[in-house]
């Protein structure tokens, strides 16, 4: 293969987040990788591709640090108005009988909206049942790398289901519903253990742009052997680790139930708490599990889109800052946010930030929650040296906007516009590792009317297939949500609601 030329991107105006202005520069792209910045006329190799970006301003790749790919195949699925542990009851059934196919082009189906809303990256916890397959996270890496986006991609695993995992739940359920309830059943952990030891050994894709990770999805749900054995390999393949973590106030209440302390706590006595780790949501957590967190060095991804549509909770992200954790900013599945656009989510965690105090002074402002949505998730996914700045030394992960777009006319601050005005509707081209996966509007890496067609059909497949498992999920789902609305009416030491007399 014959060495890429380098790209000089010409005219573009570049965002400047401390100073909020947006001055014309050129970019200099070598290998993939940001050269030189400087202003317009910048000297370049003679056989250099020059790229026009006059009347574009050039912001750094978003950055998603927590996603599931196999939501994009049930968009629309998740009923309305249900709380988390409502959509986990019929989880399974949204995501079981999947080919690898399907696993592959659910995959492209969240990942053709993140390109097309200004995201470069993702961190994907994605699920297969029974139990993680080398075939299947390999066909979700293979869908990334064929759209041209970059992943951590993570194996989402448990060891207990639902209804092992929340103490008290069966015995809660009507006599006719329990034999219902016990007849499920996760993999052993032991073939899901020795999966993620192939996966991870055998990793055929390029760590740089595609890069394997493990994901024991919630603490309840997974015994504390099976917790510690994933541990221990993401150590021993110096891998990421990332968990849901404290996510609605029924985890935290009977995680308090089953452990006689903090979820935080817990998984500090199991010497979970390190580098490797990032922990989504952590929503209800104490000041205790703060520092916690902090000192041990775990990432925290903020996921406001589906923190709100589950009803979950308002995140402490000032004081996780304050105690400086990285924190980054997902947009959590595309089935309990029902999109994958990482410019709302790094609106709402700027404008939720206002729920948590009056003090305007502790407010996230524009420069903090794009930090966070670009260096901050770069770090939950361990590539916080590559991605997330425009750069030299940086990766060219480069979104252009087209400064003509409403969005942006008339133009006053470019930061405010940016971050509490952008929609990703003024997405013009989209780069990433120095090649052109968007160019002014068109995909040039997936036939996106082939992809509708393939997305339509196979969600009629799977809803024939799945439509008893999901309406027998549905039965219980019921009772579920009763239950922990009990233990969201608990009450406990921490307050994460708008209003807590509401929760009565
Ligand atoms: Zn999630």
């Amino acid at each position: 293969m014959s060495k890429p030329r380098p790209v000089v991107i010409r005219g573009g105006r570049l965002l400047d987040l401390a100073t909020h202005r947006a001055e014309a520069a050129d970019i200099l792209v070598v290998a993939a990788t940001i050269r030189e910045i400087g202003p317009p006329g910048l000297a370049v190799p003679a056989d250099a591709m020059a790229i026009a970006a006059e009347d574009r301003l050039l912001v750094p790749g978003l950055v998603n640090a927590h996603t599931h790919a196999h939501g994009g195949l049930a968009k629309g699925m998740v009923a309305d108005r249900v709380p988390l542990e409502m959509f986990l009851s019929s989880a399974g059934a949204l995501s079981a009988g999947r080919t690898t196919e399907e696993k592959y082009l659910s995959t492209l189906i969240s990942g053709v909206e993140m390109v097309r809303k200004g995201c470069t990256a993702s961190y994907d916890l994605v699920v297969e049942y029974p139990a993680p397959s080398a075939d299947g996270v390999r066909a979700v890496a293979q869908a990334y790398l064929d759209l041209g986006m970059r992943a951590v991609v993570a194996p989402m695993m448990a060891d207990r289901t639902l209804y092992q995992a929340l103490p008290g739940l069966v015995e809660a359920m009507p006599e006719t519903l329990r034999e219902e309830a016990r007849r499920l059943a996760t993999a052993p952990r032991e073939a899901s253990i020795a999966a993620c030891e192939q996966i991870l050994r055998d990793w055929p894709f390029d760590r740089e742009r595609l890069r394997p990770a493990l994901a024991p999805t919630i603490p309840l749900h997974c015994s504390d052997d099976f917790l510690r054995a994933c541990h221990r390999l993401a150590r021993e393949h110096a891998v990421g680790m990332q968990t849901h973590l404290a996510e609605t106030k029924a985890q935290a209440v009977l995680g308090i139930k089953r452990y006689g302390k903090s979820l935080v706590a817990h998984l500090a006595e199991l010497g979970l708490l390190d580098e490797t780790l990032s922990a989504a949501h952590a929503i209800w957590i104490e000041p205790d599990d703060i520092a916690r967190l902090a000192d041990a060095g775990v990432k925290v991804v903020h996921n406001p889109l589906s923190n709100l549509r589950l009803g979950s909770g308002v995140a402490p992200v000032r004081r996780m800052l304050d105690r400086g954790i990285a924190v980054g900013i997902g947009t959590d599945a595309a089935n309990t946010s029902d999109t994958q656009n990482m410019f709302e989510a790094t609106r709402l965690a700027a404008y939720l930030s206002r729920l948590a105090t009056p003090d305007y002074a502790r407010w996230l402002s524009v420069e903090e929650s794009f930090t966070l949505a670009t260096t901050g998730s770069a770090r939950v996914m361990g590539m916080g040296e590559r991605i997330g700045r425009l750069a030299p030394g940086f990766a060219a992960d480069i979104v252009f906007l087209d400064l003509s777009h409403i969005n942006y006319v008339p133009l006053g601050d470019a930061a405010i516009q940016l971050v509490n005005g952008e929609n990703g509707a003024a997405v013009d081209s989209v780069m990433i590792d120095g090649r052109m996966v968007l160019e002014r509007g068109r995909l040039l890496t997936i036939d996106e009317a082939k992809l509708r067609n393939d997305a339509e059909a196979a969600m009629r497949r799977l809803g024939a297939a799945n439509a008893e498992a999901l309406a027998t999920a549905r039965t219980l789902g019921a009772v579920v949500g009763v239950f922990c609305l009990g233990q969201a009416r608990a009450s406990h030491a921490v307050h994460r609601a708008l209003r807590e007399e509401d929760y009565r």
